[in-house]
This record gives structure tokens, C-alpha cells and sequence, in this order.
């Protein structure tokens, strides 16, 4: 099993120091607030639609490093996607997370956000770090 730790740590500070596409969107077509009452993460999610698409994603709110890097780096994950693309993504990703499934097991598109697999070694914090993607479903299920 590959070790994330030093990769995880890198990943967090350096999105939490300079997330993407982190700022409220105006005239989003879907919006979906996270809230983790245990971290007082508590986030919004903007999608824009082009017809079956993912135009535009971005993500605003206050939270831990864990939150906003896992917010940062699903906006880099699913920009431009289908929207059954992404929601394909962030069940993965959610399976991952929770240990539903295992990393050897990941698609190869997922590797540039699987640094954030580190997070399981610390349990209280795998919400931080789901709580975007879930955050993704429930946007594209409206
Ligand atoms: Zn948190």
C-alpha cells in the first residue's frame, strides 16, 4: 500500500495556501451547501451547466485545510466534465475516502486527487475531506 503521508501534507497546505476556483459564482445553474458541524466546515459549492456539461465549478465558505483542499482539488477534477462523468468521480472518490474501496483498485483518472487518501489515517477528519464530494452529488442530483 502506497504511502500518502509526505504527499498529503504537501497537497493540503499548498491548496489550503492557494485553492482553485475558490469564490462565489454568480448566476451558478446549481448550488449545494457542506456542513460539518464537528470541524464547523461549512461550504458552497457552484456548478454552471452547458447542456450535459460541467462549464464552470467553483466553491466558496469558510473550513479546515482538509476541507478546502478536497474542495480545491474537485474543482480541478471535474471541470468540463459530463455530469454523469463527475458524478461517477465523486462516488470514487467517496468509496476511497471511506475505505469502501481500495486504492489499487482507482481508476487511473483519479491519481491526481488520491493524495487526499493521507486523510484516512486520521478518522475525525475523513468528513473534511468528503463533505465537498458530497457536496458534488447532491448539485448534480437537483
Ligand atoms: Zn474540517
Amino acid at each position: 500500500m502506497h504511502d500518502w503521508q509526505e504527499l498529503y501534507q504537501e497537497i493540503i497546505l499548498e491548496h489550503n495556501r492557494n485553492p482553485q476556483n475558490f469564490g462565489v459564482m454568480s448566476a451558478p445553474d446549481r448550488v449545494a451547501r457542506g456542513y460539518n458541524a464537528n470541524c464547523g466546515d461549512d461550504i458552497c459549492l457552484f456548478l454552471k451547466l452547458s447542456g450535459d456539461d460541467i462549464e464552470e465549478v467553483k466553491f466558496s465558505g469558510e473550513g479546515c485545510a482538509i476541507v478546502r483542499a478536497s474542495a480545491s482539488l474537485l474543482t480541478m477534477a471535474v471541470e468540463k466534465l459530463s455530469k454523469s462523468q463527475a458524478k461517477w468521480k465523486a462516488e470514487e472518490m467517496l468509496a476511497l475516502l471511506t475505505g469502501k474501496k481500495r486504492e489499487s483498485d482507482s481508476a487511473p483518472d483519479l491519481r491526481p486527487q488520491l493524495p487526499l487518501l493521507g486523510v484516512r489515517k486520521f478518522p475525525m477528519r475523513v468528513k473534511c475531506a468528503t463533505l465537498p464530494w458530497h457536496a458534488l452529488l447532491e448539485a448534480l442530483a437537483k
